[in-house]
């Protein structure tokens, strides 16, 4: 398993309470399998675990976490936006344009470019 980036004590830091929709969306982005989620790859994941939260909420509180500092959120070109816990290391990303794959790189040259 990937190592935990954000834990339930953060969300109070945050000044955020830890409800049961907070706490299971939460848990989701720690536990997938792919680090960059949609808010539906979410909903879908409450769904299957047959938790009565609509994808409104998955919304709100991804915008929260998001406010809050606890998620990275990406538009990118042409697609959903995907969310990922705020690991505070940077980094860039490629997506597939077939799959959607989201793939994550590190490039010294871009990064002097941009400076
Ligand atoms: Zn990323």
């Amino acid at each position: 398993m990937r190592e935990t980036t954000v834990e339930l004590k953060d969300l109070k830091k945050v000044g955020l309470k830890v409800t049961h929709p907070r706490k299971r969306i939460l848990e989701i982005l720690e536990n997938q399998l792919t680090k960059h989620v949609t808010a539906d790859d979410i909903y879908r994941s409450l769904v299957i675990a047959n938790e009565d939260i609509g994808l409104a909420t998955v919304y709100r509180v991804l915008h929260q976490f998001e406010a809050a500092g606890l998620v990275e959120k990406h538009n990118f070109e042409g697609g959903q936006a995907y969310y990922e816990l705020d690991s505070g290391q940077h980094h860039d990303h490629m997506v597939c344009v077939e799959t959607g794959k989201v793939i994550e790189f590190v490039s010294a040259e871009i990064e002097a470019a941009q400076q």
